[in-house]
């Protein structure tokens, strides 16, 4: 009888991007040091989730020689120029979805589709819809790219003083910068006409007169450069990118972070592993319980990991889950009361707006060009984004993403017993109602100082984040460095440890910059 787990080690090792890398740190295929590998269930230290969060922890942790093992619960994805391999909305596969029945996506109407372990996670939360990713990569394999640090002054206003902004700013956002190789849109590409929509975005803007400066990205624009010369099959200038970009061009951490921890020879890495619970053994170890799943979504079985050091890094919504569930289940009975608290939609807003006189071409790329930052002008401070809604690149329409700072409005992750599931107990309308009042303040002054342009509602009905943050914030459950209070040997590096709002940016560089500082500490430390 072949071994399913080792069936799966082996597929890993044939398909992905990271499979050399991870075939080299198992041994030979077949050899003794391959089964022996891949059988182990005790590690030094173990890592959940191959996101931001945990790809920075995987290669800080195997650059010092730590023994670690990464669970993913997401597949490996390939990038195969020839075939594209996700779904998209104009091409919907059962692939893109978590394990939902249905699509559900701002702009997309709800199409049946077969549960599956797909690219997306979309949690319908009580008044409030939560995105994440679900793959080898984590969210870098979803997101849109924008490379961004908050300004200062917000930077400031969110975190203790112990995480100087100087700090971040000469250290840690340059080092996940560097890494990411995060950089503007080249002109060539901006002149291109699948960016007619984002020269139009900055000229509505500057009619405006509001000032936009371009952001750093991290797609390959040598990969669109060969999209836009037709060279490879087409996907970011289709505005393909939610549910990944098939033809790598798209840089995600499977290209940066992650294959550079699995070359130290000291990380291993199993991706369709689903931690279904977390807990502190009698001996001060931590035990891992992973559903094992096949590409289908089949389950092959359970395994028990353990390890001295544990790593959350599933994401706010799963480490929150994790986390909560364990403390009240009795399984991490020390886990301070604050974990749970602290959550924020980042003042999420999808705005847009028609300008049917203007043709902008028959599809829309999705990398974004340009970001503009008004911290005074909408009552709330505002950051927008030159967006693009898959749903809508074929239309005359210009679309802008939103942020703010809301230091007001957070919500909390609550056990639910009678389901056994931690839920987002108290989120309200309410509480994106500001965010909502200044992305509209905003439009209206662009679309006054635009005429012939319109108001376009979005088909989503639902308050939507692809930002979620907190619950398990830094400073407060956690000390300056991820570890959790009273937990000796439990760490957060994810987005739970931003405090409910990323100060006015996209979240991704600060949590690798926060996930960049604590690993540096605790490997200094030793712990
Ligand atoms: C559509 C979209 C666009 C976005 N665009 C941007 C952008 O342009 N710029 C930006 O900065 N941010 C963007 N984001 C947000 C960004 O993707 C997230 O902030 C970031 O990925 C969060 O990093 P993380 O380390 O907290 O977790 P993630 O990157 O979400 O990684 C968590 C990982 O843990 C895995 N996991 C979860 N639960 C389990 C479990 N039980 N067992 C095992 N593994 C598990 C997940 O599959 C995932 O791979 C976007 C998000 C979405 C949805």
């Amino acid at each position: 009888m072949p071994d399913p787990h080792r069936r799966e080690l082996l597929g890993l090792a044939a398909r992905g991007v990271l499979a050399g890398l991870t075939g080299a740190v198992l041994g030979r295929p077949g050899s003794r040091a391959f089964a022996a590998a891949a059988s182990r269930t005790h590690f030094r230290a173990l890592v959940i989730g191959s996101g931001f969060g945990g790809s920075v922890a995987a290669l800080r942790l195997g650059r010092a020689g730590v023994d670690t093992l990464v669970v993913e619960r997401g597949r490996e994805w390939p990038t195969l120029p020839a075939r594209p391999a996700f779904g998209s909305s104009t091409r919907i596969t059962d692939t893109m979805f978590w394990f939902r029945r249905a699509t559900r996506w701002p702009g997309m109407l709800p199409v049946p589709v077969a549960p599956a372990p797909g690219v997306m996670e979309l949690s319908e939360e009580r008044d409030l819809d939560i995105a994440c990713g679900a793959a080898v990569g984590g969210g870098s394999v979803v997101y849109t790219g924008v490379t961004l640090a908050p300004p200062r002054r917000f930077f400031e206003r969110l975190y203790p003083p112990g995480l100087p902004y100087d700090e971040f700013a000469g250290r840690w956002y340059p080092t996940v910068r560097a890494m990411l190789r995060a950089g503007p849109m080249p002109r060539d590409v901006y002149d291109s006409a699948p960016f007619t929509h984002s020269r139009l975005w900055d000229r509505q803007l500057a009619n405006a007169r509001m000032t936009t400066r371009p952001v750093d990205s991290t797609f390959d624009w040598q990969v669109v450069r060969r999209e836009l010369a037709h060279a490879v099959p087409p996907s970011a200038t289709i505005g393909e990118s939610d549910f990944g970009c098939g033809n790598g061009a798209k840089r995600d951490l499977t290209r940066t972070y992650l294959p550079a921890a699995l070359a130290t020879g000291h990380v291993q890495l199993r991706a369709l592993h689903e931690v279904r619970s977390v807990g502190r053994r009698r001996d001060g170890t931590y035990s891992v319980v992973v559903r094992r799943l096949a590409e289908d979504g089949a389950v092959l079985g359970t395994t028990e990991y353990t390890c001295e050091m544990l790593f959350l890094a599933a994401g706010t919504l799963n480490t929150n889950r994790l986390l909560v569930a364990a403390r009240e289940e009795g399984r991490l009975p020390d886990l301070p009361e604050t974990v749970g608290t602290g959550f924020g939609d980042n003042g999420d807003q999808g705005n847009l707006r028609s300008q049917p006189l203007v043709p902008i071409g028959p599809v829309q790329g999705s990398p974004c060009a340009s970001t503009a930052f008004f911290p005074t002008e909408f009552g709330l401070p505002l950051r927008v984004e030159n967006w693009v809604l898959s749903g809508f690149a074929s239309l005359p329409v210009t679309a802008t993403f939103a942020m703010t700072v809301d230091t007001d409005h957070r919500g909390t992750f609550r056990y639910d017993p009678s389901s056994r599931r931690v839920v987002l107990a108290d989120w309200t309308r309410e509480k994106s109602a500001a965010a909502a009042r200044a992305a509209l303040a905003f439009s209206s002054r662009v679309l006054e100082a635009n005429p012939g342009s319109l108001p376009v509602t979005v088909n989503n009905l639902h308050p939507f984040t692809g930002h979620p943050v907190g619950g398990c914030v830094i400073g407060r459950s956690t000390d300056l460095a991820g570890r959790v209070k009273g937990c000796p040997g439990l760490y957060v590096v994810d987005g739970s440890l931003l405090p409910g709002n990323a100060g006015g940016a996209n979240p991704s560089l600060t949590i690798a910059a926060l996930a960049e500082r604590a690993l540096s500490d605790i490997v200094a430390a030793g712990g």
